[in-house]
């Protein structure tokens, strides 16, 4: 099959959601899009790494700091990279900023302005 290139947008930090279908992963989704829209990490496909398309995975071997926002402790998210061997330096679980998991697909805007400002707390850190 063709490796066709990825229009995933460059950056030196990117960053991956789970993306899982329950509230907390369309949370962790969201919140990784606004995170691009400010400019603060590039929103990888995570699939591509899960695929194991040779482009994207060497993209995201690297990339210079990547962020997994996973929906729930499963860690969907940060176990895919991991399989890859891409070790992610900031891991944000939803459920554990004292979000609830269900299964509508909701992202709740004020939830995902906390996984964001997670984020953002621990790239300062
Ligand atoms: S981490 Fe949880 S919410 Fe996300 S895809 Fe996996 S099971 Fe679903």
């Amino acid at each position: 099959m063709e490796d066709k290139k990825c229009l995933c947008k460059d950056g030196d930090i990117k960053v991956v959601a789970c993306s899982g279908a329950s509230n907390v992963g369309q949370i962790a989704n969201q919140a990784a899009i606004e995170l691009a829209k400010e400019n603060v990490a590039g929103f990888f496909c995570l699939a591509g790494v899960g695929g194991q398309i040779p482009r994207m995975m060497k993209s995201a071997k690297e990339a210079g700091l990547m962020i997994a926002i996973d929906g729930c402790p499963v860690q969907c998210a940060a176990k895919t990279l991991q399989h890859a061997e891409i070790e992610p330096a900031v891991q944000i679980i939803v459920t554990e900023l004292g979000i609830e998991k269900s299964q509508d697909l909701f992202a709740d805007e004020k939830a995902c302005s906390k996984v964001i400002e997670k984020v953002k707390e621990e790239l300062a850190a």
